[in-house]
């Protein structure tokens, strides 16, 4: 044993003093079948510290899964994991230690108050009495929950219950946070003050894996954008390259006839938008050529009022892995139901008590 390496206090292995792993979260080939349902077969995944990384599939693409494998609630049946430089199997401490989990529903203890449910956990972290109950206050305050703190945690609204969740899982001050579903149900309001939270602990250089099926949840915080589809990953977008996307453009200009006008001189195809007739919109391959695409039309006199991306970036992204998907076949692009085992075998109901064996 040398001088660099200590007992951790679960007696596992030795935990390294300083890992030379790089920080964040790797996943490297992991594979995880239930019976017959092969959920996650093959997922690669990078997510830097200091940046908030969105897990991007369908329902039932494996992304709760793949975050049960990372908090260490699950084992996988093959490839490899890292957490802020630690692996699961080998340091599952070590990596709970590191890891906040914030699960897509408060839990089982909505019947102890918020700020019992905070001092519990506080203490199964080993925290001490007085630190802990600190600590508590002090989170409980920052999610507006001071009013709230000695009600039962199941009279708490949708809204509440995430704050405290995330409060619970920020406890013991992890290096690496895992929020699985966070903004489902919020209103917007909620979800703005998530987004904003988020981003404030991923300057402060935190690793951040925020998953949902709903793009536009994820849109406007996520550095990084990694999808999945079939417990596979299909593409990985780097969201902070401002303006690489094309897409659909919706354009309005004062007068709508010289806009239509100057369209159809360029022969550059438009379709009327229903909603309000005086926009138009139009695809285009690249954000360069939407550029060029204004300063022709305010070249040439247009009065143009707006010129937005009709989709979102993420959007963007998920739709042009749509349009990509025949070409390039199922071996590299699985199709909608290309490997899903479980769309043939998937149960009805999950068994209770998943994601613990
Ligand atoms: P997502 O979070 O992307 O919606 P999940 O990871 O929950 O997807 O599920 C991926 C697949 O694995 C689904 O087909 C789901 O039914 C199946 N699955 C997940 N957990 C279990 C389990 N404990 N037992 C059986 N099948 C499961
Ligand atoms: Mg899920």
């Amino acid at each position: 044993m040398t001088t660099d390496t200590r007992t951790d206090d679960s007696g596992e292995a030795p935990v390294p003093a300083s890992s030379d792993a790089a920080p964040g979260i790797t996943v490297d080939s992991v594979t995880r079948s239930f019976g017959p349902v092969n959920a996650l077969q093959g997922v690669d995944l990078t997510a830097p510290a200091g940046a908030i990384t969105a897990l991007v599939g369908p329902n039932g693409s494996g992304k709760t899964t793949l975050m049960l494998v990372l908090a260490s609630l699950l084992k996988p049946d093959a490839g490899s994991v890292t957490i802020a430089g630690f692996d699961p199997l080998v340091h599952p401490a070590a990596v709970r230690r590191n890891t906040g989990w914030m699960p897509d529903t408060l839990g089982v203890w909505e019947s102890l108050t918020a700020r019992e449910i905070l001092v519990t956990m506080g203490r199964f972290y080993g925290m001490d009495r007085d630190r802990v109950r600190s600590r508590a206050a002090e989170l409980l305050e920052w999610q507006e929950l001071s009013t709230l703190a000695d009600q039962p945690a199941r009279v708490l609204s949708r809204g509440q219950q995430q704050r405290l969740s995330l409060a619970r899982a920020i406890l013991h001050d992890p290096q690496v946070l895992l929020l699985d579903e966070p903004a489902s149900g919020l209103d917007p309001g909620s979800r703005i003050r998530l987004r904003d939270d988020l981003k404030q602990m991923a300057a402060a250089g935190k690793t951040i894996l925020v998953s949902s099926h709903v793009l536009s949840e994820l849109d406007e915080m996520a550095d990084l954008a990694v999808f999945i589809q079939s417990g596979v990953t299909v593409r990985v977008e780097d969201l902070s390259q401002e303006g690489a996307a094309g897409g659909r453009f919706l354009i309005t200009a004062l007068d709508p006839g010289s806009l239509h006008a100057a369209l159809e001189h360029y022969s550059i195809a438009y379709r009327t938008e229903g909603k309000r007739r005086d926009s138009v919109s139009v695809e285009v391959a690249s954000a360069s050529e939407a550029a060029d695409m204004l300063a022709t039309l305010v070249g040439d006199g247009v009065r143009v009022l707006s010129f937005t991306p009709g989709t979102s970036r993420l959007e963007a992204a998920y739709l042009e892995l749509d349009r990509r998907r025949p070409a390039e076949g199922p071996a590299s692009l699985p199709g909608p139901d290309a490997g899903r085992a479980g769309a043939a075998h998937r149960p009805g109901m999950r068994p209770d008590g998943r994601g613990i064996q």
